[in-house]
């Protein structure tokens, strides 16, 4: 199989690709098209830390099992390849709040609210978007003002996987509004439970339909000071070092969720016949098949170096930024090419290949937009030439 290769895996990441792959096709494959009516039920999320997939990047102490970035890609690669939705609300969690906490909380913070979303008992969001916020993080209008021992947040968050479900938030907020929002942005963990914490509303989605994505009010909540990222001020590089680790997981969700589509196609291309021929002997056909193994293997390699890199503790903001961009297009590409291939059946819901076209497409938008992702890579590269 292709992305069993030695030359790119380890044979323990292959030996663990094969235990994960068990793992969907006995507890999630079966309910995969089930949970797309969504929501995905708490105690698949508890089954998934109970297995020991939602900490394979996270330290020990936390109860993690510290092997890699490499293997939160595997992790994310196999239950997308299931369900588009489950990962992108499993990764919320152990991923996009389970990184900032990992690499900026101190042992208390890591022990009272990492350990339980590694363990599967709570679950984590991360709360950057806002109504009038997007792509454009630094101009974000939450504020959090210091009163004693305590701070005061107040804001909406908008578009917020796992808002609704989710335990715990990593909430960015700015603090000091008189410095460059760089310098003057902090990373709060936020308990969703608390006195003015509430959800607007869950949004209506086109894909991605086990999830839940959220729209949140923040108002006058108070927090800790023990419950601060980091320290005031550092909120900024933390959000900008955890969506390269965002970027390189969600580009293996991306392989995921071409995979069934990919496999569906070359299957039905060879069976279907029209006018006397097998399907696929049709160039129209056999090239796209061509061009959906390339976009495959691609995008693997791009991913997997990434996440070798971030493992060495490199800065791969290019990399990450390469490895999303090129696979979330090719998803949404490899998906499209599939339902072209399967005719009229790709259209019905009695094939899954129309749903992961739906999850697919989000890709380009959430975790930074193609067009952001161009504008980093571009900059990266200007650099690079000292220019
Ligand atoms: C299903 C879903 C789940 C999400 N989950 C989360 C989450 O868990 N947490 C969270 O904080 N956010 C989340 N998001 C938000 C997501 O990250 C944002 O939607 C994304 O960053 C883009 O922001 P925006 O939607 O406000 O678009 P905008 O920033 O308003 O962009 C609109 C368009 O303008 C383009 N554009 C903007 N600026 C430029 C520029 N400088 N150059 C060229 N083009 C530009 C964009 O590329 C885009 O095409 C989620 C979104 C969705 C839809």
């Amino acid at each position: 199989m292709d992305y069993l290769s030695t030359v790119f895996w380890t044979q323990d990441e292959i030996r663990f690709r094969e235990e994960v792959r068990a793992f969907c096709e006995k507890e999630i494959a079966p309910v995969s098209d089930k949970l797309d009516k969504g929501p995905y039920p708490r105690d698949l999320i508890t089954k998934i830390g109970k297995a020991g997939y939602m900490g394979v990047h996270h330290e020990k102490a936390a109860g993690g099992s510290a092997r890699g970035l490499s293997y939160e890609t595997i992790v994310a690669e196999e239950i997308s390849r299931c369900n588009g939705g489950l990962d992108m609300a499993r990764m919320a969690s152990a991923t996009l709040y389970g990184m900032p906490v990992s690499k900026f909380g101190t042992v208390e913070q890591k022990k009272r609210y990492l350990a339980p979303i590694i363990r599967g008992d709570k679950i984590g969001c991360i709360g950057i978007t806002e109504p009038d916020v997007g792509s454009d993080t630094a101009g974000m209008k939450t504020r959090a003002e210091r009163d004693g021992n305590e701070w005061v947040v107040t804001g909406e968050k908008r578009f917020i996987t796992n808002g609704s479900q989710a335990d715990y938030m990593c909430c960015f907020a700015i603090t000091d509004p008189k410095v460059d929002p760089k310098n003057g942005m902090t990373a709060f963990i936020v308990d969703t439970k608390s006195k003015g914490f509430s959800v607007l509303k869950d949004h209506d989605l086109l894909g991605m339909k086990s999830s839940r994505v959220s729209w949140l009010k923040i108002d006058h909540v108070r927090v800790p000071s023990d419950m601060v990222l980091g320290s005031p001020g550092q909120g900024f590089r933390i959000l900008m070092d955890e969506l390269d680790s965002e970027r390189t997981a969600i580009a293996a969700e991306a392989i995921g969720y071409a995979r069934i589509p990919y496999e569906t196609a070359v299957k039905h291309s060879n069976e279907r016949q029209q006018f006397g021929k097998r399907i696929r002997e049709f160039e129209g056909v056999s090239f796209k098949i061509a061009d959906m193994a390339m976009k495959l293997e691609a995008g693997r390699a791009l991913t997997l170096t990434a996440a070798r890199m971030l493992d060495k503790g490199l800065k791969a903001t290019k990399q990450a930024s390469i490895a999303k961009l090129y696979t979330t297009e090719a998803a949404v590409q490899i998906t499209n090419d599939a339902l072209q291939i399967l005719g009229g059946l790709g259209y019905t819901t009695d094939y899954p290949v129309e749903r992961f076209l739906r999850d697919a497409r989000l890709m380009t938008i959430g975790g930074g937009t193609a067009e952001i992702l161009r504008f980093l890579i571009q900059r990266e590269v200007f650099k690079e030439f000292e220019l």
